[in-house]
């Protein structure tokens, strides 16, 4: 994951442009996703795609020939989405477009200016502050253009149809915990998984923030049926604790399943509801969706003082809190494939384990105790309407020992699927 990161780090990435396309050829270098365009000026529900953005460089240079802002040192340097201008103009007048965060001085913003057209260069505010009287060049060689917006989609199909959506979005430039750790986490885990057999349908996007989740959604309306939890990945590889934000019902089987890992995980996590602010849950938790799709972070968006700035770079991951996030990820998917809800074959009373020799067998296990435990929990409580995870909660068992014993009492015909 990390180091694909590294080799995507460089791209300038926006909402549309070669950037998007380069990012998504890449990605379809590891997983089979499908790249898709679709045109500016396509209506999306309230939305329209905007034109393609495309930037080839840009820069400053000041009174005494000196390039003082290099778009090719960092591409965070230009708001996104800025129209071309190649024009002198006094430090006053290039002083209205330039952007800085004075309470950190020592890093670039990150803006963007998808619908308003206009143009921005930004900077670290130790720099800004050095500037000198006198005419300025200001270059910015863009285009701004009917094209279209391009998108990837890779369905890695299960037995069933019932979907598992993994969102992630792949129009920030250089950063990486929003947004590189998304893609590569995503990317990293299709390719695994589509190297086994699932029972669910995983559905990987790798789109645009926010427009892109309109266009999709407005495009597959008629499927969307199909989606019976997901996640959206983004901020998987800083250092702090996993952060939960759940669906906007907070009662969806990925609710309890992230509730579950994360209570299990012996480590520090933090579990929030859900808000209508952040990533792409904004549509799929908008209320003619309602999707169950929680988000499953590291340190949340706007909570790092790296977010959206130059700070937020390759130093600031760390390969094995990607490598932890993924697990979680796995783990997530792992009960969720396994929770199955059963129905008791001899719910009239007891079974009588001892001729089907269920005693004898257990009283050779080390966990002999725990599995009893487990079988009259299994029993008792698979009356179709209880999932595995829902016994291991309530019996404060592990979930995989649940599971376990429930494959044997299914090979003593005790139990069906419900
Ligand atoms: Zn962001």
């Amino acid at each position: 994951m990390y180091d694909l990161m590294k080799e995507l780090f460089p791209i300038c990435r926006s909402i549309t442009g070669n950037g998007v396309r380069e990012t998504l050829k890449k990605i379809q270098s590891i997983i089979p996703i499908g790249i898709y365009e679709v045109p500016s000026n396509t209506k999306v529900f309230d939305w329209t795609v905007p034109k393609e953005w495309n930037i080839q460089d840009a820069y400053v240079i000041d009174p005494k020939g000196k390039k003082i802002i290099d778009f090719k040192n960092s591409n965070l340097h230009v708001v996104s989405y800025s129209i071309p201008i190649h024009e002198k103009m006094s430090l006053q007048e290039l002083k209205l477009h330039i952007h800085t965060l004075p309470e950190m001085p020592d890093v670039i913003p990150y803006l963007t200016s998808y619908y308003n057209e206009d143009w921005g260069f930004c900077m670290t505010h130790n720099e800004f502050t050095k500037l000198q009287e006198g005419e300025y060049e200001v270059m910015i060689d863009s285009t701004l253009e009917i094209g279209s917006l391009s998108y990837g989609e890779f369905l890695k199909k299960g037995e069933t149809e019932d979907e598992f959506l993994i969102s992630c979005y792949v129009c920030h430039p250089s950063m990486c915990n929003d947004n590189l750790s998304g893609p590569v986490l995503a990317t990293i885990l299709g390719k695994y998984l589509e190297k086994i057999k699932t029972k669910f349908s995983y559905r990987f996007l790798f789109i645009p923030e926010t427009i892109g989740a309109i266009t999709w959604l407005s495009k597959n309306e008629n499927n969307i049926h199909k989606i019976k939890n997901g996640l959206v990945a983004t901020c998987l590889g800083d250092s702090g604790v996993l952060t939960y934000k759940k669906t906007r019902n907070g009662d969806a089987e990925i609710d309890k399943i992230s509730k579950y890992v994360l209570e299990n995980s012996k480590k520090e996590f933090n579990i929030i509801d859900f808000f209508p602010l952040g990533s792409d849950e904004r549509q799929f938790c908008s209320p003619g969706f309602n999707l169950p799709v929680g988000s499953l972070m590291r340190t949340m968006y706007g909570k790092f003082p790296e977010y959206h700035t130059s700070a937020d770079n390759l130093d600031f991951i760390k390969p094995e809190n990607l490598h932890d996030t993924l697990i979680n990820y796995s783990k997530i998917i792992s009960i969720l494939e396994n929770n199955e809800k059963y129905i008791n074959l001899n719910p009239k009373c007891e079974p009588q384990l001892g001729k089907r020799g269920l005693y004898r067998q257990l009283g050779s296990q080390k966990n002999s105790e725990k599995s009893h435990l487990a079988m009259f929990w299994i029993l008792n409580q698979s009356d179709g309407k209880n999932s595995l995870l829902d016994i291991a909660i309530k019996s404060n068992l592990d979930f995989y020992l649940i599971k376990q014993v429930t494959d044997e009492l299914l090979e003593n015909d005790l139990l069906k699927i419900a």
